[in-house]
């Protein structure tokens, strides 16, 4: 269906798969399926991924353990291939399958991780986006900000 959808596109956009939190039949959780997607497809247009760090976590992707995480992810879909991140806190367990967004802190996957997260981000010029509830967004934006400069 990617590759049918991309076929004969042009232009100098590219696209980035976001990976899901794993609810039902859904695809996309599990980020060795996106790689065989991606490679799938012969197309150019597809850039890498938007790692969800919420999604992945609900997915089995555990944060607070950052080295194993980021070798699973690196034995999956290759590092290089992280594009974005959409940073969120979890307000559901490692594993459960549940899209449930936190502000960053706030949530099961903790400012320890999301140090971590921020400083893999700055390293490597992936930029940050939050999908957190308006009310307290200034907040996390801070937070991020101050775990990027450290
Ligand atoms: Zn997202």
């Amino acid at each position: 269906m990617l590759q049918k959808t991309l076929d004969g596109y042009k232009g100098k956009t590219k696209l980035i798969l976001e990976n899901s939190a794993g609810a039902g039949e859904i695809i996309g959780d599990d980020l060795s399926e996106l790689s065989e997607i991606i490679k799938g497809t012969n197309s150019k247009a597809i850039a890498g991924i938007c790692l969800d760090t919420q999604h992945s976590f609900a997915s089995g992707y555990d944060w607070r353990d950052f080295k194993k995480t980021l070798t699973k992810i690196d034995k999956e879909i290759g590092l290089e291939n992280i594009k974005l991140f959409h940073a969120n806190d979890s307000l559901t367990e490692c594993g459960s399958n549940k899209d449930r967004h936190a502000h960053i802190g706030e949530g099961l996957i903790g400012e320890n991780a999301f140090k971590n997260i921020a400083a893999f981000a700055k390293k490597n010029e992936i930029d940050m986006i939050l999908e957190t509830k308006h009310e307290k967004v200034t907040k996390d934006i801070e937070l991020l900000k101050s775990f990027r400069e450290k």
